[in-house]
């Protein structure tokens, strides 16, 4: 098996005008949330498929399933650390990840670093192995009137010895 593996994810969720929003692990003051069965972290939802397909794992629906009562409302990072013990689980560690962000609202410049750290934290890796980049679609299509957030994850992995 190869010693290096790379994932690659992909999440959607849509606005909704009563809930908060949590992006990479952090809440950002926005006048809309994600809808989803759990917090709806669409960044982590993202990233946490990247790394499962790294790993040959399947995808977040199969380990965390939305018609669990258990994920309701569920901080996304918790299923994070979850699909970081199952990678660990199967001697796998984390080379780095780059994602990005299509938003048309909010601005999220300011909120990348602590979305880093946060998922750093969280991950057990540097944050300087976690790259996070935010592009709007130039008002086109449903990222583009506002209607919800699109991610794109990738990552590499590599096996230890
Ligand atoms: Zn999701």
């Amino acid at each position: 098996m190869n010693k290096f593996r790379i994932g690659f994810g992909f999440d959607v969720h849509s606005f909704a005008s009563d809930r908060p929003l949590w992006l990479g692990g952090i809440q950002i003051m926005h006048e809309k949330g994600l809808l989803g069965h759990s917090d709806a972290d669409v960044l982590i939802h993202a990233l946490c498929d990247a790394l499962l397909g790294a790993a040959g794992l399947r995808d977040i629906g199969f380990h965390f399933p939305d018609t669990s009562e258990e994920f309701k409302n569920i901080d996304s990072k918790i299923l994070l650390k979850r699909t970081m013990d199952l990678l660990r689980a199967n001697s796998y560690e984390l080379g780095n990840a780059d994602i990005t962000v299509c938003a048309e609202k909010p601005r999220l410049s300011s909120h990348i670093p602590h979305i880093q750290i946060c998922l750093a934290d969280v991950m057990h890796v540097d944050s300087e192995d976690i790259s996070i980049k935010a592009t709007t679609s130039e008002k086109m299509g449903y990222v583009g009137r506002e209607e919800g957030i699109a991610v794109y994850a990738s990552v590499l992995i590599y096996r230890k010895e």
